[in-house]
């Protein structure tokens, strides 16, 4: 049988630790960078900064957090300026590509203030998940 880990995917990081808050169904998942992805032995230079961001719903969590280190390497050596940071995330966001869409559907469906509600968000929050949705969905 497969580890449920390995369902989900968490673009090259992997769980380091998952924090269970039963009274409020909320998970906090701990990411870790598997293997760094640094270029040369030199990139030693780096600036770290937490964050977290929300996820897919896993079960009867709703309200999942991801969080991870975000990494920046600036070389002497081979002259690179290289980020490494959650690809499921574009830079500025705070909530991975799939929850965005995933809320944004739902709210073509659902009423948007039962859904922020539902999934403790902002009702501005679900109405630019929705918009960013059906943007998506019409280039296609
Ligand atoms: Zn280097």
């Amino acid at each position: 049988m497969e580890d449920i880990k390995s369902l989900v995917d968490y673009g090259g990081y992997i769980v380091r630790e998952v924090q269970r808050h039963e009274a409020t169904k909320q998970l906090d998942i701990y990411l870790e960078m598997q293997t760094s992805t640094v270029k040369c032995t030199e990139c030693k230079k780096e600036v770290k900064y937490d964050r977290s961001v929300r996820d897919l719903p896993i079960g009867e969590y709703i309200i999942v957090r991801l969080h991870y280190t975000v990494k920046i390497f600036e070389c002497s050596n081979c002259k690179s300026r290289h980020t490494e940071r959650l690809s499921l995330v574009s830079s500025g966001q705070f909530a991975t590509e799939r929850f965005k869409l995933y809320i944004g559907k739902l709210a073509t469906m659902i009423a948007p203030s039962q859904l922020a509600e539902e999934f403790s968000l902002d009702d501005n929050t679900v109405y630019r998940y929705e918009n960013y949705f059906l943007k998506k969905n019409s280039h296609k």
